[in-house]
């Protein structure tokens, strides 16, 4: 049977026009698309429904209310609708592949999330593969999770970073393999996608105010400077450390700072600022400092993962010591446990 595919285009370049001032949302994505393909070749795709949103955005724009609004959508059709596609901007693509992988829990169909680096209306678009091969993706039954599609990649959405603001190749996941290729043949890697442990659960939380922050350590960082980011009212902080996980250990004021604030009730956790591998805090001094003063290693989890899943778990009500706890569980795949 054909499949039926929900598409929700919410902006980002993919449906974008020239403005006097750059680039900007623009709306009739499927008047532009019926432009670019024939009937026959739609007539070839999986069946969709494609849902324009009313308030198109550049997604540097997100905020909570909107993944609240796409995660909605989502679950309002989950029945009727086979699998899922989210037109989105590329910048916080992985933002909102990450949210929506843990407010949709235990997901039972695809969810594939892609966007382009050129507008659809332009000769040059990368938005029809992209788009096409999201839409083939999101009638393939093995997917269960919500992914990100872009330039022949399928990525496991909360693995997922931007990391080259202007090639094709946008988008990779440092600490995962990829979850398949679209080539000739569209080639799944069957033994790395998620499996759900048990029926669908959608938390469908989303606080609209901030709970998290983030510090990144730069050298000569003072314990003032470190005092005044973590005074701001959000429940966690995640601190961006150098290597494996380690900071300036020489420095007791700062370290201080940080286990004040980890007493008073913050949870600060340690993600490191390379692009691959993960924070261990006990290879080094430097790293074990961190630890004595109450900061909890946050794995290889990307800090766009980790600022959703503590944004989720928050949203959620959980207490800061349930939250820790999670910190080693990954709730969908988003971290190496
Ligand atoms: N600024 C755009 C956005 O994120 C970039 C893109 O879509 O590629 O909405």
């Amino acid at each position: 049977m054909r499949k039926k595919i929900y598409i929700a285009y919410t902006g980002g370049t993919i449906g974008m026009r020239p403005s006097e001032s750059g680039y900007a949302p623009g709306d009739n994505l499927m008047g532009v698309l019926s432009q670019r393909l024939s009937p026959d070749v739609l007539a070839n795709l999986p069946a969709f429904d494609l849902h324009e949103y009313s308030q198109l955005i550049d997604s540097s724009n997100i905020r909570p209310q909107n993944w609240l609004q796409i995660a909605s959508d989502i679950a309002q059709r989950y029945q009727q609708f086979d699998g899922f596609v989210v037109l989105h901007g590329t910048d916080t693509m992985a933002y909102s592949c990450a949210m929506l992988s843990f407010m949709l829990r235990n997901l039972h169909k695809p969810v594939i999330f892609t966007g382009s680096q050129i507008p659809l209306c332009e000769a040059r678009t990368d938005a029809l593969d992209n788009l096409i091969g999201a839409l083939t993706l999101a009638g393939d039954e093995r997917i269960k999770e919500v992914c990100l599609y872009f330039n022949g990649r399928l990525l496991r959405g909360n693995r997922a970073r931007k990391l080259h603001a202007s090639q094709f190749d946008a988008f990779d996941t440092p600490n995962y393999p990829w979850l398949g290729r679209v080539d000739i043949d569209i080639e799944l890697n069957e033994p790395q996608l998620w499996q759900p442990r048990g029926a669908e659960q959608f938390q469908l939380h989303c606080d609209q105010h901030s709970h998290v922050g983030i510090v990144p350590l730069f050298p000569g960082i003072t314990a003032q400077w470190m005092a005044s980011v973590l005074s701001q009212p959000v429940n966690a902080f995640i601190l961006q450390t150098y290597g494996s996980g380690n900071g300036p250990d020489s420095d007791q004021k700062l370290l201080d700072t940080l286990a004040r604030a980890s007493d008073q009730g913050k949870l600060i956790v340690n993600l490191t600022q390379c692009t691959r591998g993960s924070v261990r805090q006990g290879s080094y001094a430097a790293g074990s400092a961190l630890a004595r003063a109450g900061i909890i290693g946050g794995l290889d989890t990307t800090p766009e993962a980790m600022f959703c899943k503590l944004h989720h778990l928050y949203s959620m009500g959980l207490e800061t010591d349930a939250v820790r706890d999670m910190l080693g569980v990954s709730l969908a795949g988003e971290s190496s446990v």
